[in-house]
């Protein structure tokens, strides 16, 4: 057992996402674990680009107000104790509401050593029609 060494807060690089976005990471897990947990935390109106992640992603909202959406399916409001969960392959981007910061812990599986890459495939950004048009599909 040890402590792990807390790393400074990384900034998200703009050509990934749109507005203010920071990230922690939580847990690196050294094989064979191969676990993966970040704590990212998004200002009003930040969000990722559209994405997929070849293990998938389980998010869970601890702060604030988020908005998650699959390409081509409906808007899913997220509030604090939500659990949401991205198959393999499928594109997505989440972030958090117009009005409200949101923080979400991101948890996926790194490559296997026989798996193709990339982890994650980054697309287009949300553009801001786009992310209107989520904010008036929130129903919740
Ligand atoms: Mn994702």
């Amino acid at each position: 057992m040890h402590l792990q060494p807390t790393q400074p807060t990384v900034k998200g690089p703009a050509d990934l996402f749109t507005g203010d976005v920071h990230f922690d990471v939580i847990a690196a897990g050294e094989l064979p674990s191969r676990l993966r947990v970040n704590l990212v935390r998004f200002a009003p109106g930040a969000r990722t680009a559209w994405h997929r992640h070849a293990n998938g992603q389980t998010l869970h909202v601890a702060e604030g107000r988020g908005l998650v959406q699959a390409r081509g399916g409906a808007v899913i409001a997220m509030r604090p104790g939500d659990t949401v969960y991205t198959p393999p392959g499928e594109w997505h981007w989440h972030g958090a509401a117009a009005d409200h910061f949101m923080s979400h812990l991101a948890m996926w599986e790194a490559l296997a050593e026989d798996q193709e890459g990339p982890e994650v495939v980054w697309g287009e950004h949300v553009s801001d029609e786009e992310y209107r048009a989520a904010i008036a599909g929130d129903a919740r």
